[in-house]
């Protein structure tokens, strides 16, 4: 089997007004990510998505159009989608950074190999080591006070029972955290995610408070890349802390694990540049007894599936005791596939069909393409 040709379109999908995200790397209300369809003379296609955010990891939809049509797709044209492992490391070798591109081939490179041998994907990484529907935390943008507080309450009402607030974006770090507190009742687990906004000093100087208010995980309060103050603020505080924009690769997440920086890592495909990949950094952990939890960038259906499988079959991947957030499509306006994921509440089932099991509405895709 040979891949036969490599598509790329760009699509558009605006936030529901209700779940415009705000973070302290600003405002998120329209997805503009990237699909990928990857053919095969076996006539079994693969779907795959570049979730490109620029604030995250310097990607759009047209910068990773234009890496994968001139360096990352001729790395793949004649070979054999089953050769994951050795095509991720060269699609790294000709390539720089650029993970979410990456990942989208490389889970259109899964779901190939899923179809074709008739096993969803969470088979192919070795079967399930959890339930197939899974519980995820609400992650709450960085609103005014007032509004986060009635918006956790009703996510509260609809199920869920652990909510991630958003802080570092503005001076109301406080009162918002204690407007949620006080709207949901001292049994919700509340955790934060400051996105790196914080400074070293600006996090000690705030963490004993939100702490006092029951905040019980703190993720990524400093800057990406700052190791020391990752690991001065866990020094300082008796909560967990847990590293998301430091642990992009696996040399990061060496590099946190040896320098006792943090208590957990934040995982998932995109981000770490493919389902192997992030797999790979889930088991680094895991045999230094350090949990990983899966973070978002707020997908569409195709890399939330991508997701919902390493959740599935990793076991390290610890949602039960710190869940993540696996919930994009429930951000969006609409959906790009036939039959979304499935999503209740904070309930998540991982598509059972062969690959990621999702089938793109390509008709759909078509139309809703962005300005250049
Ligand atoms: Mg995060």
């Amino acid at each position: 089997m040979k891949i036969t040709h490599v598509e790329t379109y760009p699509v558009r999908v605006p936030l529901k007004p209700v779940r415009q995200m705000r973070s302290s790397l600003g405002q998120h209300r329209v997805s503009e990510f990237l699909l990928v369809r990857l053919g095969t003379d076996a006539g079994v296609e693969g779907v795959g998505e570049a979730t490109t955010t620029p604030n995250w990891s310097g990607e759009t939809c047209w910068t990773a159009q234009a890496i994968i049509r001139s360096v990352l797709a001729p790395v793949l044209l004649g070979e054999d989608p089953r050769q994951i492992e050795s095509l991720a490391a060269r699609m790294d070798r000709v390539c720089v950074g650029n993970p979410f591109a990456k990942a989208a081939l490389e889970m259109a490179l899964w779901d190939i190999v899923g179809k074709r041998e008739g096993k969803p994907l969470y088979e192919l990484l070795g079967g399930p080591a959890r339930e197939k529907r899974f519980r995820c935390r609400f992650s709450l943008g960085a609103y005014p006070p007032e509004k986060a507080a009635q918006v956790a309450a009703e996510r509260v009402a609809a199920g869920f029972d652990t909510i991630k607030i958003k802080v570092g974006a503005d001076s109301l770090d406080r009162q918002r955290v204690q407007a949620v507190r006080e709207a949901v009742g001292p049994e919700v687990t509340l955790t934060i995610d400051a996105n790196g906004g914080w400074s070293l000093e600006q996090a000690l100087d705030i963490l004993p408070e939100l702490l006092a208010l029951g905040v019980t995980l703190v993720e990524q309060p400093t800057p990406r890349g700052d190791d020391l103050a990752l690991r001065a603020v866990r020094q300082a505080v008796e909560v967990p802390v847990m590293a998301d924009e430091g642990c992009f690769t696996l040399t990061d997440a060496r590099r946190l694990i040896q320098g006792e920086c943090c208590d957990l890592l934040c995982v998932y495909p995109g981000k770490n540049a493919g389902v192997l990949a992030a797999a790979q950094i889930a088991t680094l952990a895991q045999q230094h007894q350090m949990p990983c939890s899966v973070g978002s960038n707020l997908e569409l259906d195709v890399a939330t599936a991508a997701m919902a499988h390493l959740v599935v079959a990793h076991p390290n991947l610890q949602v039960e005791r710190f869940p993540g957030d696996v919930l994009g499509p429930e951000y969006h306006e609409f959906p790009v596939v036939k039959r979304p994921v499935e999503i209740e509440g904070p309930w998540v089932s991982v598509p059972q069909g062969p690959g990621l099991g999702v089938e793109v509405d390509w008709q759909q895709v078509r139309q809703c393409r962005p300005e250049p």
